[in-house]
């Protein structure tokens, strides 16, 4: 998972960009870059690390330019995190600077026809094969003077010879001017979005949040397969350049994205608080009660707080999350993994001691985790624990650039469906556990989403050569 921003048309670019990815720094924390353009030379910083140490002041203070992109990465492709893996990438025959935030599928498939023309890749990160398909097809257009049909042409082919998941965001010279490119694969599986400020400033960021933080607002979403070209001061010009069934990832909207976000159809927090009332209403139909319900922090806040609406039961914050626990060391032993986990979220007794407790939360992927907190609160001696999970139970793993483990791995793919609750429950040691249904999450998200994780149905198909690359580079 990663996320990027894009600017044009502003005085000095870098640091404005290095606010907007602080903004969506949880998209990715292992490595950041700038990349900006002064109309004569590109500049880029980039290393591992997160927004603060790698563009802090200093780093970027040289940096000039009215245009520029940036991004921060989380390594879901790539078997090593080294600084070449950092985004951007750049070309410099034709110019272009490049990020972006997804997943390709058939990295080996594009690679090999890339070395075939003689073009080979220096990283392990997907964005650079991206860039040179890219690159490659436009150069086969003309060496330079590229005009917007050129782009659209180049970005037909990579949808042709790129496979998964992307949003992508460069700079280059297009139509001879300096231009602030986008295109969102066909599926738009990957968010994106942009906006316009006062100023005549353009902006693109993979959340809405990055241009609340930049006074921008946001005019629309990236569309599903469209090309958009942004120039200083000009209103963008928007190529369709496939047509498919637009299918956004629906995770952004239960676990990834930030609340304050808008997504396509709407506020994160409000989608959240949506699925937690379907959820509540699924969940009552069992005839079961609670006393209290409780978040487990910070993704299932909204969700917990529609279920206590819709059930009429108090919600109380039961859990003081650490934020600077950091990552622990893992434990030898299991009293040392409870301190740890004590560490990063202790309990508030008196929430909990005799009460039937609903324990709200958004997902359950190896389930270790989820045991361990049922664990940790049975020492506060509530009567009852009762979860309640505001997604379905995730079964097939993500090819499309959310880190999630192989499908050996996901708890709810080794248990039969049908007694998959009851079963999942005893392991856990809860009194019961309900998942929102697929039909409930489709009730309130619409059908044209991507929900593969739950359902199986892969937008973009993958093969099992895709398949066993893909796993590997996990294992690794
Ligand atoms: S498979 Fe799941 S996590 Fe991956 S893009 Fe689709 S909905 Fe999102």
């Amino acid at each position: 998972m990663c996320g990027f921003v894009g600017l044009i048309g502003t005085d000095t670019v870098a640091p404005q960009l290095v606010l907007g990815l602080q903004s969506i720094q949880h998209r990715g924390q292992d490595a950041a870059g700038v990349a900006t353009f002064d109309g004569v030379r590109w500049d880029l910083t980039k290393d591992l690390g997160m927004v603060a140490q790698v563009l802090a002041a200093d780093n970027i203070r040289h940096m000039q330019g009215s245009v520029g992109i940036g991004h921060v990465r989380y390594p879901t492709a790539g078997t090593t995190s080294t600084r070449q893996d950092a985004q951007p990438f750049q070309t410099r025959r034709p110019g272009i600077l490049l990020a972006h935030n997804g997943n390709l599928t058939n990295v080996p498939e594009v690679t090999q026809s890339l070395r075939m023309e003689g073009m080979h890749v220096l990283s392990s990160c997907d964005a650079e094969p991206l860039l040179l398909v890219f690159a490659q097809e436009l150069t086969k257009i003309r060496a330079a003077g590229h005009t917007s049909d050129d782009v659209a042409q180049a970005v037909a082919a990579v949808f042709r010879r790129v496979r998964g998941a992307y949003s992508v965001v460069a700079v280059m010279e297009v139509d001879g001017e300096t231009t602030l490119v986008a295109f969102r694969d066909p599926h738009g599986i990957r968010p994106g979005c942009y906006g316009r400020r006062a100023d005549g400033a353009w902006m693109v960021s993979s959340e809405s949040v990055a241009l609340d933080v930049l006074d921008f607002k946001k005019v629309d979403d990236l569309r599903a397969g469209d090309l958009m070209l942004f120039r200083a001061g000009k209103e963008p010009v928007q190529i369709e350049v496939a047509t498919k069934k637009p299918q956004p990832c629906v995770f952004e909207r239960i676990y990834f994205a930030r609340p304050d976000s808008v997504m396509e159809d709407g506020r994160v927090n409000r989608q959240r608080w949506r699925m937690g009332r379907q959820l509540a209403r699924e969940w009552a139909a069992k005839g079961y009660e609670a006393d209290v319900v409780v978040a487990i922090p910070d993704t299932s806040r909204p969700a917990a707080m529609a279920m206590a609406d819709e059930l009429g039961v108090p919600n109380r914050e039961g859990f003081i999350k650490n934020r600077y626990s950091g990552r622990t060391f893992i434990m030898p032993d299991a009293a040392s993994r409870k301190a740890a986990l004590r560490l990063k979220l202790n309990p508030i007794q008196e929430i909990f001691e005799g009460k039937r407790v609903l324990l709200v939360d958004d997902s359950v992927v190896r389930g270790s985790t989820m045991a361990r907190i049922v664990d940790m609160l049975r020492d506060m001696k509530p009567k009852e624990v009762h979860l309640a999970i505001f997604s379905p139970p995730v079964r097939h793993p993500c090819f499309y650039g959310i880190d999630m483990p192989s499908q050996e791995e996901l708890v709810a793919a080794q248990m039969s469906p049908d007694d998959l609750e009851t079963t999942l429950a005893n392991r856990m040691g809860a009194d019961s556990l309900t998942y929102l249904t697929i039909e409930g999450l489709q009730e309130v998200m619409g059908s044209d989403i991507c929900a593969a994780c739950f359902n199986g149905d892969y937008a973009v198909p993958i093969s099992d050569d895709e398949r066993s690359f893909i796993n590997a580079e996990r294992r690794d």
